[in-house]
């Protein structure tokens, strides 16, 4: 028996490094799953390698294009599932991190545009359609988990402040959904990673040595997050396991957003 035996997902940003290892752990957990991501090209890589590390899999798994800015591609995404039994799991992980983002000062309009758009309408679009879904279906029980970051909890001097504010607000949003829906049996949950070893931050550092201590030394472990221990969290929320976590900041950060001098 599978942890997700008969559920129905969707992920968006499933061409990312979170996104895919999340993909990976459902499908070996028995969901069917339709990943998501603006990118066709890191779709079809995606599936190829979900296909290829998950021979064995009985449900379905396809792919859809979708900018998660725009309502219209969320909805039909998710009301592609409509013919699957409905959607009985949403994890809206897509996000950015601009290159331009900065402090106050720096961080240009169209920017701050740009990463509310994605980060914050994208979750509130997937959220509301999951549900309208859930509803259509007649479902007694969701899960609905929305990527934060640790950043929305604790302050950081190296600034990137739209999307400092993107993860508060999904934060804020996600708890309300979670108290909004609770009898309905929807739970809503924030992830809040800390940074990790995918093509996000690790593109941004590059070689730069001094930028990538600036963050490592905060760690207690000394060392980044992988994609696959934010999966993990993911597999937990989204499974029934955690029926009874709800409205939580789910924090998996080896421990940096508690720690205040690290080990030398
Ligand atoms: P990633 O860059 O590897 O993957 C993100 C995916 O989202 C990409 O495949 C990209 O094509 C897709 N995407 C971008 N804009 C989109 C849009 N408008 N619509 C649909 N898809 C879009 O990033 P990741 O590290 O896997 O991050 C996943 C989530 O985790 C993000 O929400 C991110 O903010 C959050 N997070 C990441 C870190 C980190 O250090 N990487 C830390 C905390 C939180």
């Amino acid at each position: 028996m599978g942890r997700l035996d008969s559920k129905n997902a969707i992920v968006t940003g499933a061409g990312g490094g979170v996104g895919l290892e999340t993909v990976i752990l459902m499908l070996r957990e028995g969901a069917s799953v339709l990943m998501t991501d603006i990118s066709t090209p890191a779709l079809e890589k995606a599936i190829a390698k979900a296909r290829e590390v998950v021979p064995d899999h009985k449900g379905r798994v396809e792919t859809k294009v979708v900018d998660v800015s725009k309502e219209a591609d969320v909805e039909a995404a998710v009301t592609h599932l409509d013919s699957w039994g409905g959607v009985d799991i949403m994890f809206n992980n897509a996000g950015i991190m601009h290159p331009k983002d900065g402090d106050a000062e720096e961080c240009p309009d169209n920017i701050w545009d740009l990463t509310m758009n994605i980060n914050v309408k994208g979750v509130w679009y997937g959220s509301k359609h999951a549900v309208r879904s859930l509803r259509r279906h007649g479902k007694k029980k969701g899960s609905i988990i929305n990527t934060a970051s640790m950043v929305a909890l604790v302050g950081a001097a190296t600034p990137q402040l739209a999307y400092t504010a993107s993860k508060g607000a999904v934060l804020a949003l996600t708890r309300e959904l979670a108290i909004v829906h609770a009898r309905e049996g929807y739970r809503f949950n924030s992830l809040c990673p800390a940074p990790l070893n995918t093509p996000m931050l690790q593109d941004f550092l590059g070689d730069d040595k001094e930028k990538r201590f600036r963050r490592e030394v905060h760690f207690p472990t000394g060392r980044f997050g992988e994609a696959i221990e934010q999966a993990q969290a993911v597999i937990f929320l989204a499974s029934d396991e955690s029926s009874f976590v709800n409205a939580t900041d789910f924090v998996v950060d080896g421990g940096l957003t508690k720690a205040y001098v690290t080990p030398e």
